[in-house]
């Protein structure tokens, strides 16, 4: 304990001797993550597979590729980012200027799940580099191959006084990491439950947070969609890492006049992804420990399964599974999924619809199949989410132009590109005054001087 307050201590010295602030400090270390993260990449890739069965490709697709687009990008604007903004200056002070000038918070503490136990560590890292922060970083304890390896790149690349990798049990870890030292921002990805533990230790010290939570995110099929392209494209996204992702459609809302034939495409779908077998597909992945195959198993207990359902527990594996209308007061239909899983309901009218969506409020996203323009705007203005998209689904995650966040249960804050620059930045508000003219009318007394100030201000 006491060597881990020195080593935070260490960190707060190294951010206030100012190291961190010049640009090209900030863009030298994105360019020796990236090389490391090159140089790591078959590491990387060999441990994902064992921690999680993911694929190569689908390790370069949603965890290095992304990483290392994040960084370039990064590296590409930051200059652009950091200069100091113009804004209006306002009458009464004018011939002042006025300028928004971005600085670090100082020392922020970055927790990350193990779904993408890489990317969704090294994303706010990122930003947190590139914003001139200190940090302190927590992985996920429970995909372990890749909490090494991640260990390892941090080691090469960076100081401990400058970038600190923390691995841990987080039910220990963080109240030691948390209770100790007082950080400038706290960056959380993980449960809701957890998200407001992480938020009270926060607020015991006035330390800001950003939480990326979770939340049950739907799926709307209306009877304008085009069924083929919302089958492959909801199958695509729902059963990539076995369901284990954040914005992958919780479960589905379809116009009972399409039900049934979107059912039937959505199981061909499945069967031409995956094949008959999905336990020997390369691209299928596995449930990342007992804890959860065995929630995911007793999730499907008394459910009508329209296909799929398999599941052996020595692999971890469970089959893209369909499940037919659960009841509202199903646990399925309760709690967050984060598994391969997909809940099939009909709806008849759009007010049946927007009342099951609002008993999970505020979900982390929202999608709508759709080809009636004007149906898909109604959707999106009718539920309050985080962000979504029409006609697929999680794309918007890859946009680095949108800001990625949830709202209230599903998230506060918002990340990616230049907003993960403002979310680890402090924008303070500058005006600079000239000494001349130097106008006697704001100086006491102000006696006499009401109808002349009710014309200025
Ligand atoms: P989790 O909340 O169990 O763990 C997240 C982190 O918190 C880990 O580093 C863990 O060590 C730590 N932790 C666990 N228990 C703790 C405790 N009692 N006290 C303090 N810290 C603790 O989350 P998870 O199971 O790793 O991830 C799954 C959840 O994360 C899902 O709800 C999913 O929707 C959400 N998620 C959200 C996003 C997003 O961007 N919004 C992305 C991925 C996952």
């Amino acid at each position: 304990m006491a060597g881990l307050i020195n080593h935070l201590n260490a960190i707060r010295s190294f951010f206030n001797t100012g190291g961190t602030r010049p640009s090209d400090f900030r863009k030298q270390q994105l360019l020796r993550l990236k090389e490391s993260i090159l140089k790591y990449e078959e590491a990387l890739s060999n441990a994902l597979f064992s921690d999680l069965h993911k694929s190569k490709e689908e390790v370069w697709i949603t965890e290095t590729g992304m990483v290392l687009s994040e960084i370039n990008a990064c590296i590409k604007s930051l200059d652009e980012w950091m200069a100091p903004q113009p804004v209006p200056t306002n009458f009464v002070n004018i011939p002042g200027k006025s300028y928004l000038l971005p600085e670090p918070l100082g020392v922020v503490l970055i927790i990350a799940p193990w779904n993408y136990p890489f990317q969704l560590l090294f994303m706010p890292l990122i930003g947190a580099i590139a914003a001139g922060n200190c940090v302190v970083l927590k992985p996920s304890e429970l995909t372990p191959a890749t909490e090494k390896i991640m260990g390892q790149i941090i080691a090469e690349t960076f100081a401990p006084n400058y970038i600190l990798y923390a691995p841990g049990e987080g039910a220990v870890l963080i109240p030691e990491l948390m209770d100790a030292f007082r950080y400038d921002h706290v960056f959380y990805t993980g449960s809701t439950a957890v998200g407001r533990i992480i938020y009270q230790k926060a607020a015991a010290q006035l330390t800001p947070a950003t939480l990326e939570l979770g939340g049950k995110s739907p799926c709307i099929i209306t009877r304008n969609a085009s069924l083929k392209v919302a089958a492959k494209r909801i199958v695509n996204i729902k059963f990539s890492n076995a369901g284990q992702m954040c914005i992958t459609p919780d479960y589905l809302l379809v116009h009972h006049s399409v039900k049934e034939a979107l059912i039937r495409q959505l199981k061909a779908t499945i069967l031409k992804f995956y094949g008959e077998h999905p336990i020997t597909s390369y691209d299928y992945g596995r449930i990342v420990n007992k804890k959860h195959f065995n929630r995911l198993r007793n999730l499907m207990e008394g459910q009508t399964i329209l296909h799929g359902g398999e599941h052996n527990e020595e692999q971890l594996f469970i089959a893209p599974t369909l499940l037919d209308a659960p009841s509202m007061e199903a646990p399925v239909m309760k709690e967050e999924i984060f598994g391969p899983l997909l809940p099939v309901i009909g709806y008849g009218s759009d007010e049946e619809a927007l009342a099951r969506i609002r008993q999970n409020e505020n979900p982390l996203a929202l999608y709508v199949f759709t080809s009636d323009k004007k149906e898909a705007d109604h959707w999106l203005q009718q539920v309050p989410f985080g962000g979504g998209c029409v006609n697929t689904a999680a794309m918007h995650y890859l946009n680095k132009n949108l800001p990625f966040g949830g709202r209230g249960n599903s998230g506060i804050g918002r990340y990616h590109g230049r907003f993960s620059f403002e979310t680890f930045s402090h924008i303070k508000g500058i005006l600079k005054a000239q000494t001349w003219p130097d106008i006697p009318l704001a100086y006491p007394t102000l006696k006499g001087k009401l109808k002349t100030l009710k014309k200025v201000i």
